[in-house]
């Protein structure tokens, strides 16, 4: 066994659930986290059941009604803590992401890295919890608006941040005095189980074990427990469209809230006054970053005729230089795919790509190796390939051309999803056209930056297919409490609003 997992306290078999006095045994199926790299097992899962979940929201909203009460900065205070363990875990932590999901050693780190980022933007929330006041039509009365917590908050998340996207939500819903009963992918389970321990005990240190829940199982049982569970006002859900074209059906048909941050299928447009060097390396990483598993994952790339030829060149040449291999070895910056589902996909992209008339510029195979590994692959796409509208999550970058900018905005903007978006120019005028209402309809508009890589300060998300939801930064909070309007009189009459008059 990996010295990093026993350093996590994660044992060669390990429980699935976990609610108010920490991890307890459940008795569900036992399944196998493994190595995307070389295939070998690292631990197994015992999943928790039904009544498991009904045990851990029972607790967390038990929880919740103390946690409720307790001064926002002073929750603040605790969510602080969990920054630092955090840090302190940070380095064997990262090494967890890296083993489990085959994240670059740099990306597993900066995964870990953008969770205390997260705790540490948290902290500064929990005394900025703002509500705005108003001025009343009526005489000596007083409007205001202020923020409550919600409850017991559902987070589902995807397994390629499989440590970032719990804490954009549960960091935030801390603050906001909710409790967080956390649903991970039962693709990256130990990297939940780690986290899940390390924030947790200091939560628990705090008196306040329960605000805190893991429940791991499948979808078919606990995922819609969950997602049908009335005591549940918000779930947070990040994954593929179709999930959560299923999971918003389902909260809205009891009327809940739903916080989706789903597929993207994101472009970067190179206009002809670019910096190409800028533009090389924007491109190279947000495509082949997390070997193409980002949400934000550059997959479109739309090159001004006058350098689209010296562009492809040069990245055809980058591509055939970029180090594949095991992600923990220093150099490498392509590591696997997930798992044996992931390369399939791959493959089976490539043969339609081929078959709608895409041309592969270069990769569009399997790495011969052992593990889920598969060549970042560029493909010279007319417009209308009907590949280039879905989002395969793995390192295929679909290359067109053009030469009026609009064009390109327009075709950028014609796919169903809307998440990340840039354009890499030295023309002011290039760049607001992009950032105008006329632009890019995305959630993430960049200029000169890639599409992958967001910094947790800016609300997260995206439009239309990718789900409308923000998280992490800005006013995202808001997500994770409910508004009280509130009105207060403070003289001797009651007048009515709108002048109506109702003497009795
Ligand atoms: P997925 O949709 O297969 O699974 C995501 C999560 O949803 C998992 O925890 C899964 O168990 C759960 N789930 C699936 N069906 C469910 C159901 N019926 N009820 C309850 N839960 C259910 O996605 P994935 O393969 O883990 O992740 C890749 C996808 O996630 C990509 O589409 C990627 O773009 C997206 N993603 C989006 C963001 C974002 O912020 N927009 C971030 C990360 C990943």
């Amino acid at each position: 066994m990996h010295d990093v997992l026993k350093r996590l306290g994660i044992d060669e078999e390990t429980y699935g659930a976990a609610g108010a006095g920490g991890f307890y045994p459940t008795a569900g199926p036992l399944i196998t986290s493994t190595n995307p790299t070389t295939g070998e097992a690292l631990a197994k899962v015992r999943l928790g059941r039904r009544d498991d979940y009904d045990r851990v929201i029972t607790e967390a909203h038990d929880a919740f009604l103390r946690w409720r009460m307790l001064p926002a900065p002073k929750r603040g205070e605790i969510v602080r803590q969990m920054g630092e363990a955090l840090r302190e875990h940070k380095d064997d932590l990262g090494a967890l992401i890296s083993l489990e999901v085959g994240k670059i050693r740099s990306e597993g780190l900066g995964e870990v890295q953008e969770s205390i980022d997260m705790a540490e933007l948290a902290v500064g929330m929990s005394r900025q919890l703002y509500g705005l006041s108003m001025h009343s039509e009526r005489p000596q009365h007083r409007m205001y608006e202020q923020w409550h917590p919600l409850g017991v908050v559902g987070v589902i998340t995807a397994f390629n941040f499989p440590n970032a996207v719990w804490a954009w939500n549960a960091m935030v819903a801390l603050i906001a005095g909710d409790s967080v009963v956390w649903k991970p992918s039962l693709k990256a389970p130990l990297t939940a189980i780690a986290t899940h321990k390390i924030c947790d005990q200091v939560l628990q240190d705090a008196g306040f074990g329960g605000v805190l829940g893991l429940i791991i199982g499948e979808d078919k049982v606990v995922g819609d427990a969950l997602i049908r569970d009335r005591r549940l006002p918000l779930i947070s859900a990040t994954g593929s469209t179709r999930m959560g074209r299923h999971v918003s059906a389902v909260v809205a048909s009891r009327l809940g809230r739903c916080l989706l941050e789903l597929g993207g299928n994101n472009a970067v447009i190179v206009h002809r006054d670019a910096d190409l060097d800028l533009a090389i390396r924007g491109v190279a990483f947000g495509a082949c970053g997390t070997a193409g598993q980002r949400c934000t994952s550059t997959r479109r790339l739309f090159l001004h005729q006058d350098i689209a030829e010296a562009f492809v060149d040069r990245l055809v040449a980058a591509y055939n230089t970029l180090p594949i291999g095991d992600p923990l070895d220093e150099g490498t910056l392509v590591g696997p795919l997930i798992d044996q589902d992931a390369v399939t996909m791959y493959e089976r992209a490539i043969a339609s790509i081929k078959e709608q008339g895409g041309e592969i510029l270069c990769g569009g195979q399997r790495v011969d190796r052992p593990g889920h590994f598969v060549k970042p692959t560029l493909v010279r796409a007319p417009l209308d390939l009907p590949m280039a509208k879905e989002e395969t999550f793995a390192p295929i970058l679909y290359v067109f051309t053009y030469d009026d900018l609009d064009r390109a905005i327009a075709a950028q903007n014609d796919v169903d999803q809307g998440l990340s978006s840039a354009i890499f120019t030295d023309s002011f005028r290039a760049a607001e056209t992009f950032l105008s209402h006329a632009g890019s309809d995305c959630g993430i508009a960049n200029v000169n930056i890639g599409t992958s890589g967001a910094e947790i300060g800016g609300a997260f998300g995206g439009e239309k297919d990718t789900g409308g939801g923000r998280e992490a930064g800005s006013d995202s909070w808001k997500a994770y409490m409910r508004r009280q309007t509130c009105t207060l009189n403070w003289g001797s009459e009651l007048p009515l609003a709108q002048g109506v008059s109702f003497d009795v």
